[in-house]
């Protein structure tokens, strides 16, 4: 096979560095554009080393940059966006913004020269409905206008529109792809995500703060099944203009995630309750359960989680006392 140049916006954030360092392996020409917002230097530099690998440090709002690197690529994975519910409650209207005016752009021009994309949406989409396991076809439900927490969701689900709408009127081979709590090395806890504040907290003895009851569940997947499954998604004919949950099944409480954690590192840490409105002010509401249908997925690539979330979490923890 022929090897292909390979755009990944937001290239240096968590799953953009570990996306950038699969297709090198796989000899493939990786260029990433990345205004470090919420990505970093650090995240990249061991790729740096590789002559296939090229970095530019420039928002993707930059159209004439985007547009040299897209002429010249032969697939767009676009994964630039705001990161975190603590960031979208911090920076609602940046966020919003520029999760919208980013895809708009990099449709535009991923148009323009005809070129494949995917894009990673977020289980955020389906909002509070309770109907699990979330299939890709089921009613997003958000609440009132009035809370921040939403707006994530909104502006995701606006960007799935606006794929999907290329799709279906200009043609344009793209994929959405709904990611469920990624986790794995490099994953900061300076966006709030749980797995990494918890294990930081474990390994320097500070309390681990579950919010709210920890009765909430989430279905945590390694970093390592979302890559392949991302690359394999994004080869696949028949997977243009189709939206595809990406998880695992394996669902634990928030409760029982610190417990694990605090085993698992031998910590000492005391595990506290704290209530959503001492974090995120009054008035905040959290999804319940997240838990992904995998059934389309699992059909059309033969998807099928590899890594437990023990084996995930050792990782991490190795990662953590690595750094
Ligand atoms: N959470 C928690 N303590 C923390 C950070 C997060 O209990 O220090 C909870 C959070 O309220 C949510 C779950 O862990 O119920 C997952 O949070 P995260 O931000 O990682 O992902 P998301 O809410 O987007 O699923």
């Amino acid at each position: 096979m022929p090897k292909k140049t390979i755009l990944i916006t937001g290239g240096a954030g968590f799953i953009g560095t570990h996306l950038a360092e699969k297709l090198l392996k796989s000899g493939e020409e990786v260029f990433v554009i990345d205004n470090l917002s919420t990505g970093s230097l650090k995240n990249i530099a061991h790729l740096k080393k590789n002559k296939k690998f090229h970095f530019t440090k420039d928002t993707i709002l930059n159209r004439k940059k985007l547009e040299n690197l897209i002429k010249k690529s032969d697939q767009i994975y676009h994964l630039a966006a705001a990161v975190g519910v603590k960031t979208i409650m911090e920076k609602p209207l940046e966020s919003f913004l520029n999760n919208i005016k980013g895809i708009e752009i990099v449709l535009e021009l991923a148009s323009k020269y005809k070129k494949p994309i995917l894009f990673t949406s977020s289980s955020e989409v389906y909002g509070k409905n309770d109907s699990l396991p979330f299939k890709e076809e089921d009613d997003r439900v958000y609440g009132s206008a009035y809370n921040d927490r939403w707006g994530y969701a909104l502006s995701k689900g606006a960007d799935e529109f606006l794929a999907l709408a290329y799709f279906r009127e200009k043609k344009l081979p793209v994929v959405v792809v709904r990611l469920f709590n990624v986790i794995g090395p490099r994953q900061t806890e300076a966006y709030g995500m749980v797995v990494p504040r918890f294990i930081k907290q474990a390994l320097s003895g500070q309390p681990i703060t579950v919010y709210g009851t920890g009765f909430q569940t989430r279905c945590f997947t390694d970093i390592e099944d979302v890559v392949e499954a991302l690359v394999k998604l994004m080869n696949h004919p028949k997977a243009p203009g189709q939206i595809f949950n990406l998880g695992s099944e394996e669902e634990i409480t928030i409760r029982e995630l610190a417990q694990k954690i605090k085993k698992l590192t031998g910590s000492k840490s005391k595990i506290i309750f704290i209530p959503y409105t001492k974090v995120y002010g009054s008035g905040f509401e959290d999804m319940e359960h997240r838990k992904p249908d995998l059934t389309k997925i699992k059909k059309l690539i033969n998807y099928q989680p590899k890594v437990t979330l023990e084996e995930s979490l050792k990782k991490i923890i190795d990662y953590f006392h690595e750094n």
